[in-house]
Order: structure tokens, then C-alpha cells, then sequence
């Protein structure tokens, strides 16, 4: 696996747990999503009511799973985690929602992912709190009312956009999570480092913070992998020449970019003058499958303003011959 990618592998699975915020106020950066949720949880404690069911949308790593918690916290309920592509059946959901406590706070990750059927429960489910499960089959199938506790739902996706309307429009609120600016992220790896009992420079986390795609599970594995370093080359300590000097082993480049996404920019580059050329040569030429470039390598580039992609193919930006030291040909002159 990627050193950068932003979904969780088994070693960050195993950390992250120890490195997340506990309320709103530890959260790092969203300062949007914090003040509205901050709204929506105080205003339901007010009330004595269970909060809103709540869509949060975002890239992965940018603490969707971590805010669910959150707000169970902030709600002093119970929290039940699970994903869209858990849910095969209705029934499955119907048995999920049915050992609900009232109050407790459901966590359905890429919730775009769940089945025709279970989606179409959660429907009524959400507004009313009531459940259809259909016993028998063929003619003879019963629908058998259920009721539900309150509960509060939580749903995450990588896009809002991808949830039918009908799903969108029964939550209350939705967050819209973006990635992190680098000061955000220095305040992540400072405060990860400190439960790490890592000691860590203001220019060893400023390294970390630019190379972590601004996304917090990219910068507490980055600072792992420095720490790591640190241990073995040095005397421990974190600053801006160990950062460096680690990342460089592991092809972190200072933007973030690894090996995979270099090796397409300087294809760009070097083979095609910049472009534009189709993705299908440019993935010959890098040696990888075209869903790898495509899927894998271009959306960072081309967020970072690297890559461009044209109706006439794939076309490097000014940014990308900067960021790889090289000259861009002279326009055709004359
Ligand atoms: P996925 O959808 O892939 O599960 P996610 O958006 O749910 O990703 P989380 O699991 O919540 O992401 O967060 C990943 C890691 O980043 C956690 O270890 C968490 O502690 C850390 N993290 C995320 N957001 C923040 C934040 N705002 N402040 C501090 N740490 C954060």
C-alpha cells in the first residue's frame, strides 16, 4: 500500500483509535462543520431531544468517523458503527436498527453503498422511526410494523452528490468536510506527537504538514514513519532536516507527491512535452494500468493544480514543470 493513501490500512486502524479528538473544542480545523454541529448538538441537548440525523461528505482520512464519535459523545449516547457495503439485505439493516437504544447514534459509512432495499427502509426508518419487515415470501408475505427508539443517524460519503435525493433530504445537516490547510495539519501532528510522547520540532511538523495531502490520516502515518527515523538515525528528536531526510527514504516528495505520481508527471514531461497526450499512451509509458493512473495518481495532481485533464488528453500545468525542475519546450515560435 501507499504511504499516501488516505484510506485506512491495518497499522492505522490499529493507532487511530489512541489518536482521536474526544469533543468538538480537540477536533483540529472544519471550523465551519464544528460551529453548525456545535449548534445542532447544544440545541437537541436543549431540547432533551436526540439530535438530527446528520450527513457529513468528504474525502477519506478527514475525520468523518471521528466527528460521529463526537457527537455521540457530546449527546452522551451510545454509538453503533457500521458501513454501507456491511448491509446486503434489508433484514440486515431492519436487525441493526431494531437493537437500537434510544438515543444511540448509528454510523453508516459510504452509506452510498448500501443496497436498493435497506436504503428504502432506512427511509421510514429515519423519518418515522418505524421499520416494514416483510416476513414470507410470494403472496403470502406480511409486513409486520416495527417501532423504533429515537435514534440519531450519521452518514458518510465521499460525495453528498452521490446519495439519491430522496436520502439526501431526510438529514437534518449536512457537513461538508474539506481537506486541511498546512497549519491545520501542524496542529494535528503536535497534538498526535504528544500522545505519542514524540518529541517534535515546529519545522519537523511544518515538513509532515506539507508532504500529508491535507489530510490528518496521512499526517499521523507520515509522523510514524518519522518518528521511526528518529529512533534509529538520530537521538529521537523530530525536526525539519530528520522530516526530510525520512520522507526522502519512503519518496515523499516536499508536496506530497510519491513515486507513482511523479513517475506520471515526468512521463508528462519529459515524453510527451507536457501534453496533451490520451491516458491510455501516457500509462503505457508510466507502466501502469489506466485505471491506476487515472484512478490512483491523477485526482491529487490534478488538485494541486499539477494536471489538467482536456478533451484533447492530459496537459501539465507551469506548476508541474516548477515542481519537477524542469523547462517547459518554447511555444511554437515563428
Ligand atoms: P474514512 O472515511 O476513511 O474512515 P474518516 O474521514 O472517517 O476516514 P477518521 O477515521 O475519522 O477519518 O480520521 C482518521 C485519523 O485522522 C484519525 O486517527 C483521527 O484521529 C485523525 N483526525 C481526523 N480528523 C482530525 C481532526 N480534525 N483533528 C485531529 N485528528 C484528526
Amino acid at each position: 500500500p501507499r504511504l499516501v493513501d488516505s484510506v485506512a490500512d491495518g497499522e492505522d486502524t490499529a493507532v487511530e483509535a489512541a489518536l482521536r479528538p474526544k469533543d468538538l473544542d480537540e477536533f483540529v480545523g472544519q471550523e465551519k462543520v464544528r460551529e453548525q454541529l456545535d449548534l445542532v448538538l447544544k440545541a437537541a441537548r436543549a431540547r432533551g431531544a436526540t439530535a438530527d440525523h446528520v450527513l457529513l461528505s468528504g474525502a477519506p482520512g478527514l475525520g468523518k468517523t471521528t466527528l460521529s464519535m463526537i457527537i455521540a459523545a457530546e449527546m452522551e449516547a451510545p454509538i453503533r458503527i457500521t458501513s454501507g457495503p456491511a448491509i446486503q439485505h434489508a433484514g440486515d439493516l431492519a436487525a441493526i436498527l431494531s437493537s437500537l437504544q434510544e438515543g444511540e447514534v448509528l454510523f453508516l459509512d459510504e452509506i452510498h453503498r448500501m443496497s436498493r432495499p435497506a436504503e428504502e427502509m432506512l427511509y421510514m426508518a429515519m423519518e418515522d422511526f418505524r421499520v416494514d419487515v416483510i416476513v414470507g415470501k410470494g403472496p403470502g408475505a406480511t409486513a409486520i410494523p416495527l417501532e423504533l427508539p429515537p435514534f440519531t443517524l450519521v452518514g458518510a460519503t465521499t460525495r453528498a452528490g452521490l446519495l439519491p435525493p430522496p436520502l439526501r433530504d431526510r438529514f437534518g445537516f449536512t457537513g461538508h468536510m474539506e481537506f486541511y490547510a498546512p497549519a491545520e495539519l501542524e496542529r494535528v501532528i503536535h497534538r498526535s506527537a504528544r500522545l505519542l510522547d514524540l518529541e517534535i520540532e515546529e519545522a519537523g511538523a511544518a515538513e509532515i504538514a506539507g508532504r500529508s495531502r491535507g489530510t490528518p490520516r496521512i499526517a499521523n502515518r507520515l509522523l510514524r514513519r518519522v518518528r521511526d527515523y528518529a529512533q534509529v538515525k538520530a537521538d529521537g528528536t523530530i525536526d525539519r532536516e530528520i522530516a526530510a531526510a525520512a520522507l526522502a527514504v519512503y519518496e515523499v516528495d516536499a508536496r506530497g507527491l510519491d513515486r507513482l505520481d511523479r513517475a506520471v508527471l515526468e512521463a508528462l514531461l519529459k515524453l510527451f512535452g507536457g501534453g496533451p497526450v490520451g491516458l491510455s499512451t501516457l500509462s503505457v509509458a508510466v507502466g501502469e494500468e489506466r485505471e491506476t493512473v487515472e484512478e490512483v495518481a491523477e485526482p491529487f495532481l490534478v488538485r494541486e493544480g499539477l494536471l489538467a485533464r482536456t478533451p484533447r488528453g492530459r496537459v501539465a500545468t507551469p506548476a508541474a514543470w516548477a515542481h519537477l525542475g524542469l523547462t517547459p519546450p518554447q511555444q511554437g515560435s515563428g
